[in-house]
């Protein structure tokens, strides 16, 4: 038998020093809850507000809750083994009352508790909305064609560079990398931005995706808090020609694959090599490679193809080119010279 030092004085267990453990665990609270906890929110964007700051919510509504009920829960420094979960209810528009359960070890003793608290919610326009709806920008991208007008691709791929570039900013956390307008006009694309580094961003990708060129052009606009402010226009000039472009020149067809000033780097297709032209030396354009037929293969015979003209239904004798393989009963692409009434081989 172990030999007792003492006794326990409230309920006469044995106990190594003063109160047995469950008569200590028995005397604390593990648990209390604030009555309620504000949590403001924009009710634009959903963006939280933590103090002073604002930030997207990168979280589940209900982690949300969670982390809020949590936050006005203070749990007994001496617990260990914690185990929290929230209940929630949403009794309100506004309100969304919580119960949080906590189970935890106090002196070796195995605990439970509930507590009550309440979400409020507070509606606020967040810094950038406040931003958007009072007009403030810093640049507006400019896309527009050299001598003619941009088309619908072109109009789709800068629309779809400008939300991309946006939304991964965003993510990185810039939170002013807000696109206000995107507007298609008769003369091409506008779009307004946040900040001028969005602007920069935007009209490089654009520039990457469909050649020609940007130059900027600051305006002073006025002065904040001692600094002058200035608005700065991104001017792109997207190219005469466009990459798939298919050219003639001295009688023969070529493809536009990537455009360097007035130098066109292209690919011939009567006999598959590539080289470079220059813009004086294109006769016309015929169309471009993305609007291109399909044409099915009717027969093959050496240095002669026929295919079926997609329109007409008749078949049409060409000269075989050397870098494709046509099989009978198979498509191949082609374009179509209206000027000369012919097909011509796309690949
Ligand atoms: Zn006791
Ligand atoms: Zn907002």
């Amino acid at each position: 038998m172990t030999i007792q030092t003492s006794i326990c004085p409230r309920c006469g267990q044995p106990s190594e020093e003063g109160l047995c453990p469950q008569c200590r665990a028995a005397d604390v609270r593990l648990l209390t809850c604030e009555p309620f906890v504000t949590a403001v929110y924009c009710p634009v964007c959903e963006s939280q507000k933590r103090g002073k700051t604002w930030s997207d919510l990168q979280m589940p509504r209900e982690d949300l809750i969670a982390e809020m009920a949590v936050s006005a829960t203070s749990i007994h420094e001496d617990a260990k083994d914690i185990r929290v979960s929230v209940r929630a209810e949403e009794i309100a528009p506004n309100r969304t009352a919580c119960t949080v359960e906590v189970e935890a070890t106090l002196y070796t003793v195995p605990v439970r508790e509930t507590c009550r608290t309440e979400i409020r919610w507070q509606r606020e326009s967040c810094d950038r909305c406040s931003r958007i709806s009072g007009g403030y920008y810093e640049g507006i991208v400019q896309v527009r064609a050299m001598n003619r007008k941009i088309n619908a691709y072109e109009r789709e791929v800068a629309a779809k560079i400008a939300e991309q570039a946006e939304e991964s900013l965003q993510q990185s956390g810039d939170r002013f990398s807000f696109i206000s307008d995107l507007e298609d006009s008769k003369d091409g694309v506008d779009i307004t931005v946040g900040t001028q580094y969005l602007g920069q961003e935007i009209a490089r990708a654009i520039k990457g995706a469909l050649g020609g060129r940007f130059t900027t052009h600051p305006k002073l606009v006025g002065e904040k808090e001692g600094k002058a402010l200035y608005r700065i226009t991104y001017s792109i000039r997207l190219p005469f020609y466009q990459k798939g472009d298919v050219v003639v020149s001295r009688g023969g067809y070529f493809e536009v694959r990537d455009i360097d000033g007035q130098r066109l780097r292209v690919f011939d297709l009567q006999n598959g090599t590539a080289r470079t032209l220059a813009e004086g030396e294109v006769e016309r354009r015929i169309g471009n490679v993305r609007e291109a037929e399909s044409a099915l293969v009717v027969f093959t015979q050496p240095n002669l193809v026929g295919l079926m003209d997609p329109k007409t239904y008749r078949t049409r004798e060409l000269n075989t080119v050397p870098w494709t393989f046509p099989v009978e009963g198979q498509p191949i692409r082609v374009l179509r010279d209206e000027e000369q009434d012919r097909l011509v081989i796309v690949g």
